[in-house]
């Protein structure tokens, strides 16, 4: 069955439906004319799922090209937008015209930051088959590419036309791909929705996604440009990102979240910010998973790392807090006391 929700936006509303089995063409097809449309993939992504789009795209009228670019973080950068702006301007692609994104949160990203930038603007839809990318990354309008200098330091924001997520696809997810997208849907439980947490591993597939794009989604549509509550998404982020640093990103990005999560929750009870409810609670969701809730790395050295993180501003460091599970807040620690919060956060 078929679940849908719609996003707000400052420039209006998008929906966001989630199946499995979905029709990609007959779904677009009520969201945009048929048009000239580039199917933006990924090398592992569209020898699975690719042809199968193209042709429902191509049965409901749209004029369907594929443009595949080499799977994995790599390929996120300016150099791959320009390829792609070529590709664009190559196909006569007017303003009109459509992009779509199928593949995980580097093609959405990608796609999204050339169609955000394409003739100054044009539609583009989003067709996650990640579980991150339903759960998070196709949601929000944040779109963009990694620099030299650091992940996501060029973007925009340019909200999809419409997300079709199709959670078939999540069947072909090796684990590790999968369980980074369960970070995400934990995290989402303990600061926004206790009652999805605790029914993680129970519920329908169809059902997390929507669960998850609901507690985006209201937090997103308060926030749109990510000027206070939308800070609330980064819980377990700030330490989670500091740990894949040191770890010289061998440990992916869902387990250092995990890590950074229960770092900030154990850190969060011994100073009295949170209950001590959720460690159990964030315990059980990150096993279910085989997610960790412990690192080898030092206090000293994941602060380090952290103190480099783009969310410094002046001389606190923002952390997202949670109070009890499925309420979370902003902290602003001072720097200073960042390296004993955290080693607090590592002991058992
Ligand atoms: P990804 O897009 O690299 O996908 C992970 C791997 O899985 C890739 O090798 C891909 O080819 C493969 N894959 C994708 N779907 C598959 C399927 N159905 N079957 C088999 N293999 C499949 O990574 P991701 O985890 O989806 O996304 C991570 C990216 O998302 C990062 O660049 C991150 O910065 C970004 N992100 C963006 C936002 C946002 O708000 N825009 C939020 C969170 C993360």
């Amino acid at each position: 069955m078929e679940r849908s929700i719609s996003v707000r936006t400052s420039g209006g509303a998008y929906p966001v439906i989630i199946g499995n089995g979905l029709e990609y063409g007959k779904l677009a097809l009520a969201v945009k004319k048929p048009c000239k449309a580039v199917l933006v993939s990924d090398s592992s992504v569209f020898p699975l799922y690719g042809e199968a789009a193209l042709a429902s795209l191509r049965g409901s009228g749209f004029q369907a090209t594929p443009y595949v670019i080499p799977r994995g973080e790599a390929s996120k950068t300016l150099a791959t937008v320009e390829g792609l702006l070529s590709f664009l301007a190559a196909q006569s692609m007017t303003r009109s015209d459509l992009l779509l994104a199928l593949g995980g949160g580097v093609v959405g990203d990608l796609a999204g930051f050339a169609s955000a930038i394409y003739l100054r603007g044009v539609d583009f839809i989003q067709l996650p088959t990640t579980l991150l990318a339903a759960v998070d990354s196709s949601v929000g309008g944040k779109t963009g590419v990694d620099l030299p200098a650091g992940k996501n330091l060029a973007g925009a924001f340019h909200p999809p036309l419409a997300v079709f997520c199709d959670t078939r696809a999540f069947a072909t997810l090796p684990e590790e791909i999968f369980a980074d997208g369960m970070a995400e849907a934990v995290k989402h439980g303990m600061i926004a929705d206790r009652e999805m947490l605790r029914s993680l591993g129970q519920m329908p597939m169809e059902e997390l996604c929507l669960r998850n794009v609901a507690v985006k989604a209201r937090i997103v549509e308060a926030d749109e440009f990510e000027k206070g509550a939308r800070r609330l998404l980064n819980f377990g982020h700030t330490v989670g990102h500091a740990i894949e640093n040191v770890s010289g990103y061998q440990i992916p990005h869902g387990r250092a979240v995990a890590m950074g999560m229960a770092v900030i929750v154990r850190a969060g009870v011994h100073a009295g910010l949170t209950s001590p409810a959720c460690i159990e609670e964030l315990y059980a969701a990150l096993a279910l998973y085989n997610l960790p809730s412990y690192c080898g790395y030092s206090a000293k050295e994941i602060a380090q790392a952290a103190l480099h993180d783009k969310k410094r501003s002046g001389g606190t460091i923002s952390l997202v807090v949670v109070k009890e599970t499925g309420f979370a807040e902003i902290f602003d620690l001072p720097v200073e006391h960042l390296e004993d919060f955290i080693a607090k956060g590592l002991e058992a």
